[in-house]
């Protein structure tokens, strides 16, 4: 079960509504990472205080541990993980690819490579994604696809979008031929290059997806690809949703959601979290030049004692202070790591209810100018 129903617009961007079999989902979104099932620090129940409606697992690490057979014996993903709203899985492509590097060998049919856990010997074909996906059992899950450097050139990039789009058809016949509720969503490749994501898009958008994904933007350090996507996403069905795999900065967010996309996931909060980073909002500082965000380790910090954003309404910033939070850091405390996660998250869920409110009132470019304009002078945090 799967629908997506429009329902305001501010130039191109747009607020809307997906429904899977485990609730709705109010777009623009991010959606947390539970990597193996989890999200690093958090209870699924802690996820849903917050405010999530969706959370999205990797395929790649599921199928290895604890395997794709045993999460669908014991109720699929929701079930598994206690999470009882929308899920998503990932194809494995990026993980795949990624992790192994030049080391896995991909061909016409699939892909060989090798465990990072025990270095043994798996392969991935696009019929074998699906099927691990089926197991997994999530609301939306992703075709397989070849995943390049965003810095490839032409001609390999064209290789791997026709390998993809090969790849991309035969997702869609195990998924037909299976007679599964979940919803497939194609992606939509071609590096850096507007004309291959041009060709990308507009064969993507030939078969039938209820959604996209627009992969391969994830690690460019430039701004070039923005253009680029900006551009090919018009060659994508209006009606439907659009996701954008691995962003999710604020200035990528901004940008995409004026782009019309609907559904970012990313590490980026949960992982700077554990990293000693926590996200700031513009009226305490936070601004494009320090990325909103400050990092708890400095030592300016140990007697502070104001919270992590005073400007942020979390459990945490109500009941802890700098002070007490870089304790937990120099000792290694778990709380220390909960504690960070839950906040970044939250600050990600209001700043996303702000985006879905200033389109819904017709301001959203006012609020992204106050955030990555005017928070340029904004003061420093404390
Ligand atoms: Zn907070």
């Amino acid at each position: 079960m799967f629908s997506f129903q429009i329902t305001h617009k501010d130039g191109s961007a747009r607020t809307g509504v997906i429904s899977t079999a485990h609730g709705t989902l109010e777009t623009p979104a991010f959606i947390p990472v539970a990597t193996r099932a989890a999200i690093k620090g958090l209870s699924a129940q802690q996820l849903k205080e917050i405010g999530y409606e969706a959370t999205l697992a990797n395929t790649y690490h599921l199928y290895l541990k604890p395997g794709d057979e045993t999460i669908f014996k014991l109720g699929g993903l929701n079930s598994f993980m206690s999470w009882d709203r929308t899920t998503f899985t990932d194809s494995g492509g990026f993980q795949v690819f990624s992790l192994n590097g030049k080391l896995c060998d991909v061909d016409n049919e699939g892909v060989n490579f090798r465990s990072y856990i025990d270095n043994s010997s798996h392969r991935f074909t696009p019929e074998k994604s699906i099927q691990i996906q089926h197991n997994i059992g999530a609301d939306i899950m992703f075709a397989f696809d070849e995943c390049i450097h965003f810095n490839d050139n032409h001609q390999r990039t064209k290789e791997a979008l026709e390998r993809t789009n090969n790849w991309t058809v035969r997702c869609l016949e195990e998924h037909q031929k299976s007679g599964s509720p979940q919803a497939l969503f194609g992606i939509v490749q071609g590096g850096r290059f507007k004309d291959l994501r041009e060709e990308s898009a507009k064969f993507i958008a030939s078969l039938p997806f209820p959604g996209f994904g627009i992969g391969g933007i994830f690690g460019d350090p430039t701004k070039e690809i923005h253009g680029v996507v900006k551009y090919t996403l018009k060659f994508l069905p209006e009606d439907k949703p659009k996701h954008m795999l691995g962003i999710g900065s604020v200035e990528d967010i901004f940008d995409y959601v004026g782009y019309g996309a609907d559904t970012f996931d990313c590490v980026l909060p949960t992982r700077l979290a554990r990293l000693g980073y926590f996200f700031i909002r513009p009226e305490s500082g936070g601004n494009i030049t320090n990325k909103f965000r400050a990092r708890i380790s400095n030592s300016q910090f140990k007697e502070n004692n104001s919270s992590l954003d005073e400007n942020c309404s979390c459990f945490v910033c109500k009941n802890y202070s700098k002070g007490y939070i870089y304790h937990l850091y120099k000792v290694k405390e778990l709380l220390f790591y909960s504690l960070m996660t839950y906040h970044n998250l939250h600050f990600y869920y209001v700043l996303m209810k702000d985006i879905r409110t200033s389109i819904k009132e017709g301001t959203f470019k006012i609020l992204k100018q106050k955030w990555l304009v005017v928070s340029l002078v904004g003061s420093s945090n404390k």
